[in-house]
C-alpha cells in the first residue's frame, strides 16, 4: 500500500515557526492542552478532544500548525489528502481510512509515543454532505468509516489520537463531523494581518543575508491579502532578483520586486493565456 501514511516523529515545526494566527495557536494550544494532562482532565470526566478543524483559505499554514500540534505534544505525526481516499472501487476509501488510523497506532507503538496526530488536508472531499456525490455510495462508506474511527478514538487508554482536518471549503463538510466528539472545535486561519505578515516575513528571511536598506515593516504594508505562503515564495524570490544581480545581500528593492512577481504569478495563475 503506496499511499500515504508517511509517519513523521517530530516533524520539527514548532509553534514559533508560524508567524501571526496567534487567535488559532491559542485555541489549539489551549486544546491540546486538555491532551497533555490528559490524567487531569480524565479526573474531572472531561471527555478528550478527538477533532480539530481548520478552516481558511490556501497557504495560510494550516498543515504547519498541525505538524506544530504534533511537536507539541510529542506525538507520531500521520498526513494525507482527502483526494487519497476517493477510488473508483467501492470500499477502498473506507479501507484507506482504516489503515490510516492502525498506522498512527502501530508508528506510535514502535516509537513507543503515547499519543498521534492524523492531519487530513482537503477532508471535504471525503467528509462533504453525505447524498452529494454523484457516486454515493463510494463517498458514503468513505465517511462512514471515519466517523466510525472518530467514535472508537480514545478507547485506549494508552494512546490519544487527535484527528485534525483542514478545509477551504467548511460549508461543504458534513454536519455528522461537526457533532460533538467529532470535530469538537473548528479553528479559523485567515489571511495574515499586518502584524502576521511582518512575522511571516522575518521567519522566512531569518536564514538569508539582508542589506541594512531592508524595512520588512514597509514590505508587510504593501502586501495586504498575501498569504504565509505567498510571501515566504516572496522571501525566495527577493533572494533570487539579488542573486541574478551578483548582490551577496538582498535588498529592499529586491523584495519590492518580489512583490510585483508573486503578485503577476497570482493574475497568470487566475487567467490563464496560452
Ligand atoms: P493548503 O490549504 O494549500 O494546504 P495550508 O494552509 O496548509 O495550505 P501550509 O502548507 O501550512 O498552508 O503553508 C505552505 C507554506 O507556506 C509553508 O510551508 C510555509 O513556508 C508558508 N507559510 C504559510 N503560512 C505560514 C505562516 N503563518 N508562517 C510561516 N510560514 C507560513
Amino acid at each position: 500500500n503506496s499511499f500515504m501514511g508517511t509517519a513523521v516523529h517530530h516533524p520539527g515545526i514548532r509553534f514559533d515557526d508560524i508567524g501571526g494566527q496567534a487567535p488559532a495557536k491559542l485555541e489549539i494550544q489551549e486544546a491540546l492542552d486538555f491532551m497533555k494532562h490528559y490524567d487531569k482532565y480524565q479526573v474531572m470526566g472531561i471527555r478528550p478532544l478527538k477533532g480539530i478543524l481548520l478552516t481558511g483559505p490556501p497557504g495560510t499554514g494550516k498543515t504547519l500548525l498541525a505538524k506544530a500540534a504534533a511537536t507539541y505534544t510529542d506525538s507520531v505525526f500521520i498526513a494525507a489528502s482527502g483526494s487519497e481516499f476517493i477510488e473508483m472501487y467501492a470500499g477502498v476509501g473506507a479501507q484507506r481510512i482504516r489503515s490510516i488510523f492502525q498506522s498512527a497506532r502501530n508508528q506510535a507503538q514502535k516509537l513507543k509515543k503515547r499519543s498521534a496526530v492524523i492531519f487530513i488536508d482537503e477532508i471535504e472531499v471525503l467528509g462533504g454532505k453525505r447524498g452529494s456525490h454523484s457516486s454515493h455510495l463510494e463517498y458514503d462508506q468513505t465517511l462512514n468509516q471515519l466517523l466510525v474511527e472518530m467514535d472508537g478514538i480514545n478507547t485506549d487508554p494508552e494512546l490519544q489520537i487527535l484527528l485534525m482536518g483542514a478545509t477551504n471549503r467548511a460549508d461543504l463538510i458534513d454536519d455528522a463531523l461537526l457533532r460533538p466528539g467529532r470535530f469538537d472545535r473548528i479553528v479559523n486561519v485567515d489571511l495574515p494581518d499586518v502584524e502576521g505578515r511582518l512575522q511571516i516575513l522575518k521567519i522566512h528571511t531569518n536564514n538569508k543575508p539582508l542589506c541594512q536598506d531592508v524595512d520588512l515593516s514597509v514590505i508587510a504594508k504593501e502586501t495586504f491579502g498575501f498569504s504565509g505562503a505567498q510571501l515566504e515564495s516572496l522571501c525566495n524570490e527577493g533572494a533570487i532578483y539579488a542573486l541574478r544581480e551578483e548582490e551577496k545581500f538582498i535588498c529592499q528593492k529586491h523584495l519590492k520586486e518580489a512583490i510585483d512577481k508573486v503578485m503577476m504569478g497570482e493574475r497568470a495563475e487566475k487567467t490563464p493565456t496560452k
